[in-house]
């Protein structure tokens, strides 16, 4: 097994330390590569080396135009080598083929937009009483450390540095330990795109070393971090040492809400996709199903029939439906979550034993689980498990549905279903959540904001909402006199 480096500078590098750590194939356990290990020493060094890339280098001096070129010449080089980054995605996460195809699309779709973005980001003239002009500038932040996590690596990774690098801005990205190879492939594709050497550095690593050494050191100006809400508080309190700018995109435990007069056929099977889609492990997960009274005995049990159907299986299979989770320690947060469920009453309908998958033993795969007879306040339904467990919960009432579906410190996603019109409207702005879908699952788009309301995090990424989070705003006054 070759080793994978680190990219700092243009150039692939040992870590200053010399170590390295062993990437597993959650399908069947076995070591995929072996990779450089940063530590608080390479993350020094790639911040000087994106310091002097902003101070001096050449892409904050880029045309705006320039730069979206750039952009968009890598958007159609992932889009020629959609085929072998989808397999490294679906190998290295466990997701399934045709899952990881959708997201190694979504990742040219992002380029793509803000490629098209980045010559119409501008500032305004404001009509300010002293004689003279008054005008914003849309200036880059400057040093971005950008940290994420393991579930969408790729996807997530894109949505940062994609409005980062049009805003003109140089970074430093730290992927999570157990899924750094999709990102170094595409560090490669946009140095092969034209981004000049150093502006973006690619830092593998622990995120208590390297990525505690990049939120705190100084001359970050801007930290974009998707994670757990535990880990983004810490980093929130670092962050604050040296005010640097942070976004936070965190946990959730999204409400999807039936109603009885929905369509039942798409909405028992787009329920099951928002819960056990990439197996669970989804920020967007809509893990709490509330339905109404009258419907809740059949939906419970075509959902069951449903999942049961679902085919759990090696992530390059292309019948496979649902991939192993990440690693034996989340399949045992999965299994601790059923058991805890069921001691404080609910009822197990399917799922949650281990199947048989060919060469997949020593792989982390888990039945998806239904909890039906749920109390929102029971741990099962106020923390995130981040494995395919569902919770379904009884409601009575559209007032009921609402104060549900908000009795929870999340407020990332979440999904109404009803053909009663001024229903969906009350209840969509009776819930306090950043992103919500009406008589659909889909609930992230390119082109719109994507962020959490509450504990699921601080700012919006996606769509032009993301121009805030990577540049500052400057006034500049003109006098006439
Ligand atoms: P995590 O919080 O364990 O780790 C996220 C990243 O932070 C990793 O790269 C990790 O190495 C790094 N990190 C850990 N400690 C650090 C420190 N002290 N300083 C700097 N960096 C540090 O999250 P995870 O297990 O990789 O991912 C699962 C979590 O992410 C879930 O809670 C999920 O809800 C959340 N998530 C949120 C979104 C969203 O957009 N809201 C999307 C995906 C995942
Ligand atoms: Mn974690």
């Amino acid at each position: 097994m070759s080793t994978e480096l680190l990219l700092v500078g243009g150039e692939r590098v040992p870590a200053a330390e010399e170590g390295t750590f062993t990437v597993i194939e959650p399908g069947n356990g076995s070591p995929m590569a072996d990779v450089a290990e940063a530590g608080p020493e390479d993350a020094r060094r790639a911040v000087d080396v994106a310091v002097e890339a902003f101070d001096e280098g050449s892409w904050p001096r880029t045309s705006a135009t320039e730069r979206g070129r750039v952009l968009l010449r890598a958007s159609v080089l992932v889009r020629e080598r959609l085929e072998e980054l989808a397999q490294l995605e679906a190998r290295n996460v466990g997701k399934p083929i045709r899952d990881a195809r959708d997201e190694i699309g979504i990742v040219a779709d992002t380029l793509e937009y803000w490629g098209g973005a980045a010559n119409k980001i501008f500032g305004e003239t404001v009509p300010v009483q002293d004689p003279g002009l008054d005008v914003t500038l849309r200036e880059p932040v400057g040093v971005c450390a950008l940290i994420t996590p393991w579930n969408f690596p790729l996807v997530i990774a894109t949505w940062k540095l994609s409005p980062a690098l049009a805003c003109g801005n140089t970074i430093v990205v730290k992927p999570a330990s157990l899924t750094p190879l999709s990102l170094l492939r595409l560090a490669d594709i946009l140095a092969e795109a034209g981004l000049p050497a150093g502006t973006l550095s690619v830092l593998p690593g622990p995120g208590s070393s390297v990525g505690n050494a990049l939120v705190t050191d100084p001359r970050v100006a801007k930290v974009g971090f998707t994670g757990s809400t535990e880990i983004g508080s810490a980093i929130m309190a670092l962050a604050a040492r040296n005010i640097t700018r942070i976004s936070l995109e965190l946990g959730g435990k999204s409400a999807n809400v039936v109603f009885a007069d929905a369509d039942m056929d798409t909405c028992v099977e787009r329920s099951m996709w928002a819960v056990f889609g990439n197996t669970g492990q989804d920020c967007c997960a809509r893990s709490r199903i509330f339905v109404e009274r009258p419907a809740y005995d059949g939906f419970v049990e075509a959902l069951a029939e449903r999942t049961d159907g679902l085919r759990v299986g090696q992530p390059l299979s292309e019948e496979t439906d649902l991939g192993p989770l990440i690693s034996s320690g989340q399949r045992q947060t999965a299994v601790d979550y059923l058991e805890i469920g069921q001691k404080e009453g609910a009822r197990l309908i399917t799922g949650g034993d281990v199947p048989e998958v060919p060469d997949g033993a020593n792989g982390f795969y888990l039945r998806p689980a239904i909890l039906a007879d749920v109390d929102n306040a029971w741990r099962v339904a106020q923390e995130e498990i981040f494995g395919p467990v569902a919770c379904v919960i009884p409601f009575d009432t559209e007032e009921e549905a609402i104060r549900l579906a908000n009795e929870t410190e999340y407020g990332l996603s979440g999904s109404i279903w009803t053909r009663d019109l001024g229903r969906a409207i009350r209840v969509a702005k009776g819930i306090r959540t950043g992103v919500l879908s009406v008589n659909s699952s889909h609930s992230v788009h390119t082109e719109a904001p994507f962020g959490g309301y509450k504990r699921s995090g601080i700012g919006r990424e996606m769509g032009m909402h993301a121009v805030n989070l990577y540049t500052e705003v400057k006034n500049v006054y003109f006098s006439e006199a």
